[in-house]
Parts: C-alpha cells; sequence; structure tokens
C-alpha cells in the first residue's frame, strides 16, 4: 500500500507519529534473523533478552528513572488503565479517586466506568480547569481525602498541549499516602522529564506518540510502589505484565527514546519556533480566531486554534484538499457535533468550539510546511465563512 506519505503536510503529531527512519533500522533485525524468544535459555533467545535490557535503559535515562522501574504494556491505555486498577487493589477500603475533567478517553472513560469494572461503587473527584485549560489551585489540595486511593493527572493535554504541575501535586498527594499517576503520553519524549527525585508512583508513555510503532507502552512504576498486575500470565516483566514481549516494538520505542534525548533541547527551540509563527500568523491573518489553551504552560509543538462560526469538520475537509492533516476539536458522534469535553471544560463558547483545530508539530516538520499552511488557511476560513449563515448575520 502507497499512503503518500512524502506529499502530507503532518500536523497531527499528537494523533500518531511517523516511525523515525532509525527506529525501524533498530526494528529490523528483530522481525527477521533474531526472532528468538527473550525468556529461552538458549543464546539464540538471551541476543533477544540484551536487546529488550538496553531498550530499558534508554527508556529509563530519558524519564530519569531506573530500568527496574519500566514495565513495557501493549500502549498508553493499558499502562493507564494498569495503573488505576492497581492502586484500587491495592487499597480496597479507599474508593475515592481524583482525576481532572480535561484527561485523555483512556482515563476519563476508566473512571465512568469503574463501578461496573470493579463491582464496587466509587467517588470520583474530576477536577476543574480554567479557560486556560490550567488547574483551579486551591480545589486539588481540598479533594485530597482519607479515603483517596489514587490521583490521576495528566501530564500535558493531547488536545491544548496545556502542561499541569504534576510533580507538586505528587508531594501533596504523597504527603498524604496517596499513590499518583501521571498519563504522561503527550510529554516524554517533547519536555524534559526526571523522576529521580519525583514523587509520582506511575507514570504512562505510549510509543506511537514519539515516533516509535503503534501497540507498544511503558508503565513507570516507582520502585517500592504497591503493585498488583493488571495481566496476569508468565514471569515477564519480573511478574508485573505477563505476556512474550513485543520485541521489535520495545526495541524500537528505546531507539526513539535516545532519539529524543539527543534532540530535545534543540527541537524545544526549532519546533516551539515554528509552532509559534503558524499560531501567530493564524491569529493575525485571520479575523476571529483565538488560540485555546495556556499561552506559555504548553508543549512547545501544540497549537489549538478555534475559527469562530465555522466546523471543524468542514475545515479539516478543505485542508485535507491540500494534503494538510490536523484534528479538529469536536467529534460527529450520532449526527451531532458535539464539541470536545476538553473545550468544553474551558468553558470555550460554541461558536468557538465547533471550529476548532489542532495543529500539532514534530521533528519532520519544516518552515515551508509552515508557510503553506499560513498561505492557505485565510482562504479556507474565508471561503467557508462566505456560505455561513451565522457568520453573515
Ligand atoms: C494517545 C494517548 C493515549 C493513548 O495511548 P495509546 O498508546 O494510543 O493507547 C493516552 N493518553 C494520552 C494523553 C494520549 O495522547
Amino acid at each position: 500500500m502507497n499512503c503518500g506519505s512524502d506529499k502530507v503536510i503532518y500536523m497531527d503529531n499528537n494523533a500518531t507519529t511517523r516511525v523515525a527512519p532509525e527506529v525501524v533500522e533498530a526494528m529490523m533485525p528483530f522481525l527477521t534473523d533474531c526472532y528468538g524468544n527473550p525468556s529461552s535459555m538458549h543464546t539464540f533467545g538471551g541476543q533477544v533478552a540484551g536487546a529488550i535490557a538496553e531498550a530499558r535503559e534508554s527508556i529509563a535515562a530519558l524519564i530519569g528513572a531506573d530500568p527496574e522501574e519500566i514495565v513495557f504494556t501493549s500502549c498508553g491505555t493499558e499502562s493507564d488503565s494498569t495503573a488505576i486498577l492497581s492502586a484500587l487493589q491495592t487499597y480496597p477500603d479507599n474508593r475515592h479517586v481524583i482525576t481532572t475533567r480535561v484527561e485523555h478517553p483512556a482515563v476519563k472513560n476508566l473512571c465512568e466506568n469503574l463501578d461496573g469494572l470493579t463491582g464496587h461503587k466509587h467517588r470520583i473527584t474530576r477536577l476543574q480547569v480554567e479557560a486556560d485549560g490550567m488547574l483551579i489551585p486551591d480545589q486539588y489540595e481540598e479533594s485530597l481525602s482519607d479515603d483517596t486511593a489514587i490521583v490521576s493527572v495528566m501530564w500535558a493535554n493531547n488536545e491544548t498541549g496545556v502542561i499541569f504541575p504534576v510533580e507538586e501535586m505528587a508531594v501533596m498527594a504523597r504527603d498524604r499516602g496517596i499513590l499518583f499517576h501521571t498519563d504522561a503520553v503527550q510529554a516524554v519524549g517533547k519536555i524534559p522529564i526526571n523522576l529521580k527525585d519525583s514523587a509520582i508512583d506511575f507514570l504512562s508513555i505510549s510509543g506511537h506518540k514519539l515516533h516509535a510503532p503503534k501497540g507498544v507502552g511503558v508503565l513507570y512504576i516507582r520502585k517500592g510502589t504497591p503493585f498488583i498486575p493488571f495481566i496476569n500470565g508468565g514471569h515477564q516483566e519480573h511478574g508485573r505484565r505477563g505476556g512474550t514481549e513485543n520485541v521489535a516494538s520495545i526495541v524500537g520505542l528505546g531507539r526513539a527514546c535516545r532519539l529524543a534525548a539527543e534532540k530535545m533541547e534543540e527541537e524545544n527551540v526549532r519546533v516551539r519556533r515554528l509552532r509559534d509563527k503558524l499560531e501567530s500568523g493564524l491569529l493575525a491573518k485571520i479575523p476571529r480566531s483565538m488560540l485555546n489553551g495556556h499561552k506559555t504552560s504548553r508543549l512547545p509543538n501544540t497549537a489549538n486554534i478555534s475559527f469562530e462560526f465555522v466546523e471543524g469538520e468542514s475545515i479539516l475537509l478543505h485542508m485535507d484538499k491540500y494534503n494538510i492533516c490536523a484534528s479538529s476539536g469536536s467529534a460527529c458522534t450520532s449526527g451531532s457535533l458535539e464539541p470536545s469535553h476538553v473545550l468544553r471544560a474551558m468553558g470555550v463558547p460554541f461558536t468557538a468550539a465547533h471550529g476548532s483545530i489542532r495543529f500539532s508539530l514534530s521533528v519532520y516538520n519544516t518552515e515551508e510546511e509552515v508557510d503553506f499552511v499560513l498561505e492557505k488557511m485565510p482562504e479556507i476560513i474565508a471561503n467557508l465563512r462566505a456560505m455561513s449563515p451565522f457568520w453573515n448575520d
């Protein structure tokens, strides 16, 4: 199959990323000659176990963890579920969970279904956000309670890129003996993370958000944190996650983490500059457009912009004609356009939430691409507005 990916202007990197060529290269031996089972006694399998150990070290190094604190999973969603369900089993008398109103569905929908999944009744506190997507300062402290089993707060939001102060929040949880999980899927590889002296107990990573393949993830489990596995089976991952390892993808993720570590400092300047150029250009060129999310406490690659009185999905369709890929903050569910729960939680007005577009860049985006998008977007929005009854009113 040919996806024509060379012609695509891909600005949807918070949805998924291109697998880096270096990552593909590192994976190839494990899809061909090196097919041994890492649990086998023979040298042939042992070599594969060595490659997994090396990947584990690269991942640990990127986030300031010890290799033994890294557990491989099948995806970010599995890591999120594993952490939260483990905490609830660890503290069966504590049925309070603190999370936010803007979590990824991996956490949001799990929390909505906890009672059905566990057969117990839970109390869920969903922390509110302000208009800029940041948490309301005092609400968190007030919600920490004697029966809280776990706090799960994302490090960076996938829709707006807004960064939460999870390290400080984790300290406040630890002081009260409460476990702290963070979904860091959007943060790892994009901003520096050092868990060495942090109070974070669990942290989720997904391979395909940082130029490794889909279908591999990591759950960081701080040494000494009580843990009950989600998938029981063989003794893989020191009994913390059964199932024969996804060897090639694990090796790929290790390589991706090394690449991210090498390029992070440079990319934090380069990608941020491209994103800022795109963002300020769109806001300047297109009337009635606005940024969703905090101006500075934000991932360097993400810009979520609303264009009032146009529909996000229509904008995307017109962008698609120019092979520009992005996401909209509204999803067409059962025929009605529902604005995203993130923008709703921020109180973004209806007319703006419907016309929101998320641009998310990566190491592969260029200045020419940004210029092209800046050239095309004003015309796309103006054409759609010309057809909009709301705009003409
Ligand atoms: C993509 C994403 C996930 C889910 O990761 P998968 O590997 O696709 O399961 C979880 N949380 C956030 C913030 C994400 O962006």
